[in-house]
């Protein structure tokens, strides 16, 4: 995909992918967005499917330039999304296309999104737009499993967590501090 804009895409700010099996991909886009309010940017980091008091939003929530929205149902989807789930991704494309076209924000996180689009809740049209909305100097970051090659053509840079061993196969759950 070509932007209209006929800007260099470094001018622009790069849109990232975090996807595939292995552990990270939020991790990732947290350490990304401390290191960017370090910075003295702006971050607006939106999670997609899921709600909760993950440890991060605790620390998150609190932090000056920090603008945090959960577009999810308590827990994960199960199954196929109800109307509540599609209209809560609906309100979260908005809110990411809102932030991007703004300007104000160094750094826009869409934590979970490709599973948004992997269960069907967002279209890649939809995706598409939202990266293709970002105005110059906004650092886009997409993160989830089953990034669609589509949206990994538009990248300007993609990486894949590649599951080598979790403890998850041996029946460690998600732990407090760890992953939650
Ligand atoms: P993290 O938030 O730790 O960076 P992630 O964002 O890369 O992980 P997700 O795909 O969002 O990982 O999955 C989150 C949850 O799914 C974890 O809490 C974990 O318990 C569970 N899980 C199941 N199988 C796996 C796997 N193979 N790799 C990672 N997590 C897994
Ligand atoms: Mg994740």
């Amino acid at each position: 995909m070509s932007y209209d804009s006929g800007k260099d895409v470094f001018t622009r700010g790069c849109l990232q992918v975090y996807t595939g099996n292995g552990k990270g991909k939020t991790t990732a886009a947290i350490g990304l967005a401390v290191r960017a309010l370090g910075a003295g940017m702006k971050v607006f980091f939106g999670q997609f499917v899921k709600r909760g008091e993950y440890s991060e939003i605790a620390i998150l929530k609190n932090l000056e330039n920090m603008v945090l929205r959960q577009y999810g149902e308590e827990g994960f989807v199960m199954g196929k999304p109800g109307a509540s789930d599609v209209e809560a991704a609906s309100r979260g494309v908005r809110d990411a296309a809102d932030a991007l076209a703004g300007g104000n924000f160094g750094l826009v996180v869409l934590d979970e999104v490709n599973v948004a689009y992997a269960l069907g809740m967002i279209s890649l049209p939809e995706l598409l737009t939202v990266a293709a909305s970002r105005r110059d100097g906004t650092e886009l970051v997409m993160t989830g499993r089953g990034a669609p090659p589509g949206l990994i053509e538009a990248a300007d840079l993609v990486t894949e967590m590649r599951e080598v061993k979790h403890y998850f196969k041996a029946g460690l759950k998600a732990r407090k501090g760890i992953e939650s």
